[in-house]
């Protein structure tokens, strides 16, 4: 459904009629689009003590084509630049009043020295200098490390000072606007986080901020970071249409031969979407539809039986989901059920048979849509949240048993998203629900299916147990 009041107010006259009145004016965001470069412009690095990543930040710069400048904070910056024969120069806060078009595209900070809560100071001064002079559309990243049980005093104050970078992310995700995102990655000292800047600092992300990943394992690169699901085959539930069609889309435009599964009610849909996709992303006639209702018992062995006839599978996406609200007290057993059975149950009787049997190829990945409804919670959707909720508990423990096989397992939370299933909603509600984030706007499918291919990728091998929000950092449930 079409946004109207942001197409109004990014108009030339909308634009004017909203400052004359004062209304609030969210900025257009800009996504991945093939015509437009992915990466450019400069980053601004920043820094506590001891920054361990700088090095590997650099290869990720020069690899995307990124220039960058050093703040104060990051006095080892331009010595690794140099050593990496990149351009680099000193970054000047700009002026409150500057007209000068002197923005920088990113913002990154290196926090992984940061050991005792004294020393988070460096952050307030390298993002007090810093955030003005961010372009619309700009990103935040900071690195830092992951959680671990303390052993010491001195680890008891690293952890907590880790820690409170969440609520600095976050609150600035939620000061920025603009369309500027702010996103924590955790890693590991023995993990790259490659796939995990890449996402973060391009346009495919541009719905995704507040979240904290952490990246816990070592990964290897993509043959391709243009096609980095080349070879691989993938599976998405509910592709008929909505967030599973743009999600099958995405994948296929990244390289992966897409099996898309809905009911036999939405055939046609899911024959046209496939069509489309075929047109889109030519694989030869090997993109297929595959009809299955997956709240029938049969389903988990028909779809494996399908699956290993063409080829078996690396990436699979539990997508399909339904609602059935009403309060609980007016909630019949049938509403319950079948919202438990088909958002929740589902996943687990199909994963069962996918994984037993080896169907689903070691490294594989599984990605699971839950949403901030599993939470937040929500009036009227007891049935809904409780399934919601239910996948992200179920991906935090099915994690670490799939490691072993190198197969892992995230879970993505849609916040508001254009489908027909928000389309549906009554309109208080359904503005309330588009307007209350930090990007004022509802997110589109294709910003999910972005957040799926990325967690889908060979890249994000060491990514695993996350749940990473699409909600424009909702004030729901944030
Ligand atoms: P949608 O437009 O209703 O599409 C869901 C698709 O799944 C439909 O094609 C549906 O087919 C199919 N499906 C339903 N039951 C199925 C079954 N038993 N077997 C196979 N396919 C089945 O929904 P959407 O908005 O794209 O949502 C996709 C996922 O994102 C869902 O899990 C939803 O809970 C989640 N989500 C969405 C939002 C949002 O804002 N839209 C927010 C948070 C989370 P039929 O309807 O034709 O039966």
């Amino acid at each position: 459904m079409k946004d109207r009041y942001l197409d109004f107010v990014n108009s030339p006259f909308g634009t004017s009629i909203a400052r004359s009145l004062g209304l609030p004016r969210p900025e257009a965001l800009r996504r991945h689009r093939a015509d437009r470069a992915e990466f450019g412009g400069i980053a601004a690095i920043g820094a506590g003590p001891s920054p361990a990543r700088f090095d590997d930040l650099m290869a990720v710069l020069s690899a995307i084509g990124m220039t960058s400048v050093a703040h104060e904070s990051a006095s080892g910056w331009l010595p690794v630049a140099a050593r990496h024969g990149a351009m680099s120069g000193r970054f000047e806060p700009r002026a409150r009043d500057s007209l000068a078009s002197d923005r920088v595209e990113a913002l990154i900070f290196d926090a992984t020295g940061i050991a005792q809560s004294s020393q988070l100071h460096a952050l307030y001064a390298f993002f007090h200098d810093a955030l003005r002079s961010l372009a619309k559309n700009g990103r935040i990243v900071v690195l830092a490390r992951p959680g671990a049980t303390s052993t010491s005093m001195a680890g008891v104050a690293a952890a907590t000072a880790q820690h409170a970078l969440e609520g600095m992310v976050r609150s600035l995700g939620k000061e920025a606007r603009n369309g500027i995102t702010s996103n924590l990655l955790r890693v590991a000292d023995d993990a790259s986080f490659e796939s995990a800047l890449r996402f973060f600092l391009s346009p495919r992300s541009a719905y995704v901020s507040g979240q904290v990943v952490t990246i816990d394992a070592p990964s290897a690169d993509p043959q391709s970071w243009t096609k980095p699901l080349a070879g691989q085959r993938a599976l998405v539930t509910g592709a008929a249409r909505g967030i599973g069609a743009a999600i099958a889309a995405t994948l296929a435009e990244h390289g992966a031969i897409v099996t898309g599964l809905d009911v036999d009610a939405a055939r046609d849909a899911l024959d046209q979407t496939m069509l489309s996709i075929e047109d889109a992303s030519p694989s030869g006639g090997a993109h297929a539809a595959l009809v299955a209702d997956i709240a029938t018992p049969e389903a988990p062995a028909e779809i494996a039986a399908a699956l290993v006839a063409s080829g078996g599978i690396d990436i699979v996406v539990h997508n399909a989901g339904i609602t059935r609200d009403k309060t609980i007290a007016r909630m019949t057993d049938e509403m319950w059920d079948s919202v438990i059975d088909i958002n929740l149950l589902a996943q687990e009787r199909i994963d069962e048979v996918l994984l037993g049997q080896n169907v689903l190829r070691d490294d594989g990945r599984i990605v699971a849509i839950s949403s901030i409804g599993g939470i937040a919670g929500n009036r009227g959707q007891t049935n809904y949240a409780t399934s919601k909720a239910g996948v992200i508990g179920r991906v935090r423990a099915l994690a670490p048993l799939l490691r072993e096989r190198g197969v892992t397992i995230n879970a993505v939370a849609p916040g508001f998203i254009e489908t027909q299933m928000t389309a549906r909603m009554p309109f208080g509600v359904r503005e309330a629900g588009r307007r209350l984030n930090s990007m004022g706007q509802g997110g589109l499918p294709v910003d999910v299916a972005e957040t799926v291919a990325w967690l889908a990728s060979p890249g994000s091998a060491g990514i695993t147990g996350n749940v990473v929000r699409v909600c424009g950092q909702s004030l729901i449930g944030a």
